[in-house]
């Protein structure tokens, strides 16, 4: 499985940082985690596969940063004649068509293909491919997602708030994507928001434990780490830290 970072900032982050969008490949399967502005210029240059190439398209909430990029995605669907795959739960595929509709395109929706999520049901999207919804603490509706691709579990923890019933679930995962986005000292403005402070930091590796861990959705800087002293892991946790077009393969 290869794992490429399109962009993982915030709305307000370094705009260098990109808006958030992860690819998962395995196989001919390849799924982007978020759509954030600019996701289908990083497509091309992180990867240079097209929006035809992708085999589902998950979006976790419908605050900008991580669906703005999604409309232009569906217009170059359109111009290839191809239709996207768009995977979420029904308050966040409304919002897109509400989106299409304030654009003055109601009628792009017809290059889509919803598949609607319900939290807390696994969906078998194709063979090897399943996936479940975890409602996120973000003050709009919102979901953390586990997707399993083949052998592989990426858990993805979209904005939310350190929350137990997503951490429970990502437990021993493949690659850990978590949000970081308050810097310390910011805990009670993060609960206000919905978002994970880095003192959460250790807590969350200690409950989930996985191979690897992708800390994003920064702030207006990068994260400052928490880890302490003591071993959070019994086994080995890598950390990566993100870089626009960064790939990293997962044996
Ligand atoms: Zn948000």
């Amino acid at each position: 499985m290869r794992v490429t970072i399109l962009g993982f900032g915030g709305w307000v982050s370094n705009p260098l940082f990109g808006q958030p969008a992860y690819l998962v490949e395995e196989g001919d399967a390849k799924i982007l985690l978020d759509c954030g502005e600019g996701t289908l210029e990083k497509l091309f240059k992180c990867t240079c596969l097209d929006v035809s190439d992708l085999s589902f398209i998950l979006i976790t909430h419908a605050h900008g940063d991580h669906l703005l990029g999604l409309p232009t995605l569906i217009q170059r669907a359109k111009h290839l004649g191809k239709r996207l795959n768009v995977v979420a739960p029904p308050p966040v595929l409304d919002s897109i068509s509400e989106l299409l509709n304030t654009l003055q395109v109601p009628h792009y929706i017809n290059y889509v293909d919803a598949t609607k999520l319900h939290p807390e049901v696994w969906v078998r999207l194709s063979e090897n491919i399943h996936v479940k919804a975890i409602n996120a603490i973000h003050p709009v509706p919102s979901f953390s997602y586990i997707l399993r691709v083949g052998s592989k579990t990426v858990a993805y923890s979209g904005d939310t708030w350190p929350n137990d019933d997503f951490l429970s679930e990502a437990e021993d995962a493949d690659v850990l994507i978590h949000e970081v986005s308050a810097p310390p000292g910011m805990i009670e403005e993060a609960r206000l928001h919905g978002h994970t402070p880095s003192e959460y930091v250790l807590d969350i590796l200690r409950k989930t434990r996985p191979k690897y861990f992708i800390p994003t959705h920064y702030f207006i800087e990068p994260p400052q780490l928490i880890l302490g002293k003591e071993p959070y892991s019994k086994s080995e946790t890598h950390i990566i830290f993100p870089a626009q077009c960064l790939s990293i393969s997962i044996g």
